[in-house]
C-alpha cells in the first residue's frame, strides 16, 4: 500500500507537486500569465515547504513558503497560517508583500497528478530497507514498525538517505575522490560527494573538461547545507537534485554519479551494535526534566544503528530500540518452554510491588534467558485463599496471552507454579497510561496521539484474531517508554468461537461499566465493536491526562446519559478531529459503529498529518 504521509496540499487542484521553477513558469504561460494567476508547488530545498508561483506584469514571481518549527506555514517573514490552503486564502484578500493579490488558481490539467520527487519514489523502499537492516526485522514486526513510526523514520531517512545514493562516497580524501572520478568515463558533469569531517560538512567533486573541481558544502548553525553563497538545503539529496537540473553558480550541472569501486551496490546503513555495558546516550524524554519521566535503562541497550548524521546527536528511543518490541521467542536460539511452564530457578523476584488487585500482587523480577536476564513483571496469586476458581482465572488469562504476539500487546513469557501461581510477563516499566499522564502534564498532544494510535494497532490485531478484550481502559495500557504503549490485563478477555462475532456473558459481573457499550449493559453482548466503544473512553482519558471519565457519576447514571444520546465533552487539549473519532466510537448502534481497521486508519492519517 502506498501510505505516503498525507501532503497537506495534495488535495488542492492548483498544487503541482515537485515541479521545477521553470516548469511552473511554463504552466503559467499556458494560462496566459494574466495578473494574479498562481499555482503551488513543493519546495525543492526545504523539507515540507512549498513554493508559490504568481504571474504579474508578464513575469512569474516565486515565493518560498517555509514550514515553521511550530508546524505552521509562512512566506519568509510573513504571517503564519495553519495550512498552505489557508495561506493561499489569506493572500487572495491581502497582498501583504506579494506583487499582487492571488486572483485565479491555475489548476492541474486533467489527468495530471502532483509530481512526486525522485526521493518520494525511493522513500518507501529506503524506509523498509532501513528498518530491516537497523533492527533486523521482517514480516509482521517490520510492517508494524513502519506503520507506527513512519514520521520518525522519514526524518531519519531524510538525513541519512544519501548514504544509499551511488554518488555518496563517504569519508575519502581529496586525492582519492579525484582518482575515482578520473577512472573510466570522463563525461562532463560526472560527480560524487565526500564527507570532509564528522561535523556534517561535505565536498562536491565535479568533473569539468578533464579536471576535478571541489566545492565545499557547509552546514550552518540551523543544520542547513549549502555551497558557499549558494542556496540552502535540508538534505544532501535535495542539493544534488537541485544542481542536477541547473548549474545555479556551478561551472556545469551534475550529470552522472561516479560509481563506487568494487561492490558499489553494497552501501549499507551502519549497524554498529553498542558495546556491551556502554550506557546509551539515547533518552526516552529529550527536552524534559529527567525527574518527570523515569529513565528506563534496560530498554535502551538494544542493537541499534546510528547512521552518519545522527552520530553524536541524540534521538528518542523508538519502540524497535527496546527489548520488548519482538517476542523473546522470536530468537531462534530461545526455545519456548513446554506447556509454557517456567523453571522457578530461572526466576528471581525483587522486593516491592508494581501494582496489586484482588488476585494478589504484581512484582518486578528477572527471568534468565539465553541472551541474559530479562526484566519481567510477575503477577503473583495470593495463596492464602487456596480458591481454585482464582487459579483458573489466572490460567484463563495466561491461555489468552499465550496466543497473542504483537509489539503493542504485553506478552506472556510463561507461567510458573512454585510458592504461588505466577504469570510472568514482559515488563512495561513506566506503568499505566492514566497514572503516567497524571504525573506528566508536559506530554504533548502529538505524543498522546502516537500512543493511542499504537493502542489502536494492538486492538486491530486482537480484532483480526477474534479476541475481545473487555477491559480496555487507560489503566490497562502500560508504557514501555514515553513513546511506546502496550495493551495489558487480559483477565476478562475471551477468544471468540468461529461461528460468532460476540461473546455472551451469562450474568452481570464486576464490570467496568463506564467503559462499556450499551449492548454490553443491555444484552451482555461483547464484541470487537464494544471494545471500540471502550477505546473511545480510553482516548478521552488519554487526552484528559488520566482523569476519570464521567466524573462523580454512578454506573447507572452513565447508562441513562448514554441512552439519552448524550456523550462526554471534548477534553481541553483534544483536537476536534480526534474528538469526532471518539464520538464515532460511541455510536449507539453496534452495526453503525466502526471497527478497529477504520479507527486505526483514522488515527494513523491524523498522526502522520500532524507529524509532517
Ligand atoms: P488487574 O486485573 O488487577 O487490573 P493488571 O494486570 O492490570 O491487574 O495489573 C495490575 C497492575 O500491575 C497494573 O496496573 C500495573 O501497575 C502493574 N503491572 C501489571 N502488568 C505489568 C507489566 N507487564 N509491567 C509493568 N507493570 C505491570
Ligand atoms: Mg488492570
Amino acid at each position: 500500500m502506498a501510505s505516503n504521509i498525507a501532503n497537506p496540499a495534495n488535495h488542492l487542484p492548483y498544487f503541482f507537486g515537485n515541479i521545477t521553477r521553470e516548469e511552473a513558469e511554463e504552466y503559467l504561460m499556458q494560462g496566459g500569465v494574466s495578473d494574479g494567476l498562481y499555482l503551488l508547488r513543493q519546495s525543492r530545498n526545504y523539507l515540507g515547504g512549498f513554493a508559490l508561483s504568481l504571474a504579474h506584469g508578464r513575469k512569474v514571481h516565486h515565493y518560498t513558503i517555509e514550514r515553521e518549527l511550530s508546524g505552521s506555514y509562512a512566506i519568509a517573514g510573513g504571517k503564519s497560517h495553519a495550512s498552505p490552503a489557508e495561506l493561499i486564502n489569506y493572500h487572495s484578500e491581502e497582498a501583504d508583500g506579494l506583487v499582487c493579490l492571488l486572483r485565479k488558481p491555475f489548476n492541474r490539467p486533467p489527468g495530471i497528478q502532483p509530481k512526486t520527487g525522485p526521493f518520494e519514489d525511493l522513500k518507501e523502499n529506503l524506509i523498509r530497507e532501513y528498518v530491516k537492516q537497523t533492527w533486523n526485522l521482517q514480516g509482521h514486526a517490520l510492517e508494524q514498525a513502519i506503520i507506527s513510526q513512519k514520521p520518525q523514520l522519514e526524518k531519519l531517512i531524510a538525513t541519512t538517505a544519501h548514504e544509499k545514493m551511488p554518488w555518496f562516497h563517504g569519508r575519502i580524501s581529496r586525492e582519492e575522490s579525484e582518482h575515482r572520478i578520473l577512472i573510466g568515463s570522463r563525461n562532463n558533469g560526472k560527480f560524487l560527494i565526500r564527507e570532509r569531517d564528522s561535523n556534517g560538512s561535505y565536498a562536491l567533486c565535479l568533473l569539468n573538461d578533464g579536471k576535478v573541481l571541489h566545492y565545499r558544502i557547509d552546514r550552518d548553525k540551523t543544520g542547513k547545507l549549502s555551497i558557499p553563497d549558494g542556496k540552502r538545503f535540508d538534505t544532501l539529496w535535495q542539493l544534488v537534485e537541485h544542481y542536477s537540473y541547473k548549474p545555479d553558480g556551478l561551472l556545469r550541472v551534475l550529470t552522472i554519479p561516479c560509481p563506487h569501486l568494487g561492490s558499489e551496490n553494497d552501501v549499507v546503513f551502519n549497524t554498529h551494535p553498542p558495546l556491551p555495558g556502554t550506557p546509551s546516550k539515547l533518552q526516552p524524554t529529550i527536552g524534559h526534566p529527567p525527574d518527570e519521566a523515569p529513565f528506563n535503562p534496560y530498554v535502551l541497550q538494544r542493537k541499534r544503528g546510528l547512521t552518519g548524521a545522527e552520530k553524536g546527536d541524540q534521538r528518542e528511543a523508538l519502540p524497535m530500540d527496546t527489548e520488548v518490541y519482538e517476542s523473546p521467542y522470536a530468537d531462534p536460539d530461545e526455545m519456548k518452554p513446554k506447556n509454557v511452564t517456567l523453571d522457578r530457578k530461572l526466576l528471581t523476584l525483587e522486593e516491592g510491588e508494581l501494582g496489586s488487585g484482588n488476585f494478589g500482587t504484581v512484582k518486578k523480577g528477572f527471568y534468565k534467558m539465553k541472551k541474559g536476564a530479562k526484566p519481567v513483571a510477575v503477577k503473583i496469586l495470593k495463596n492464602e485463599s487456596n480458591d481454585p476458581a482464582i487459579k483458573d482465572e489466572l490460567l484463563r488469562e495466561a491461555n489468552v496471552m499465550q496466543q497473542l504476539d504483537n509489539p503493542y500487546i504485553v506478552r506472556m513469557i510463561g507461567i510458573c507454579e512454585a510458592e504461588a501461581w505466577m504469570l510472568v510477563m514482559e515488563m512495561a516499566e513506566l506503568g499505566p497510561l492514566n497514572k503516567f499522564l497524571q504525573k506528566n502534564r508536559h506530554v504533548t498532544e502529538k505524543n498522546i496521539t502516537e500512543l493511542v494510535h499504537q493502542v489502536s494497532m494492538g486492538m486491530k490485531y486482537l480484532e483480526e484474531n477474534n479476541f475481545v478484550h473487555r477491559d480496555l481502559a487507560a489503566r490497562n495500557v502500560l508504557l514501555v517508554t514515553q513513546h511506546y504503549a502496550k495493551i495489558s490485563d487480559f483477565g476478562l478477555s475471551k477468544a471468540l468461537s468461529a461461528d460468532e462475532n460476540y461473546y455472551k456473558a451469562q450474568s452481570h459481573g464486576k464490570w467496568p461499566v463506564k467503559w462499556y457499550a450499551p449492548e454490553c449493559m443491555n444484552f451482555y453482548k461483547f464484541s470487537s465493536k464494544s471494545d471500540v466503544w471502550s477505546f473511545g473512553v480510553l482516548m478521552w482519558e488519554a487526552f484528559s491526562y488520566g482523569q476519570k471519565p464521567y466524573k462523580g457519576m454512578k454506573g447507572g447514571e452513565v447508562a441513562q446519559m448514554i441512552e439519552r444520546g448524550e456523550r462526554m465533552e471534548r477534553p481541553e487539549v483534544c483536537p476536534t478531529e480526534l474528538y469526532d473519532l471518539m464520538k464515532l466510537c460511541w455510536t449507539y448502534n453496534v452495526d453503525d459503529r466502526p471497527g478497529f481497521v477504520a479507527v486505526e486508519l483514522r488515527l494513523r492519517n491524523y498522526y502522520y498529518d500532524i507529524s509532517h
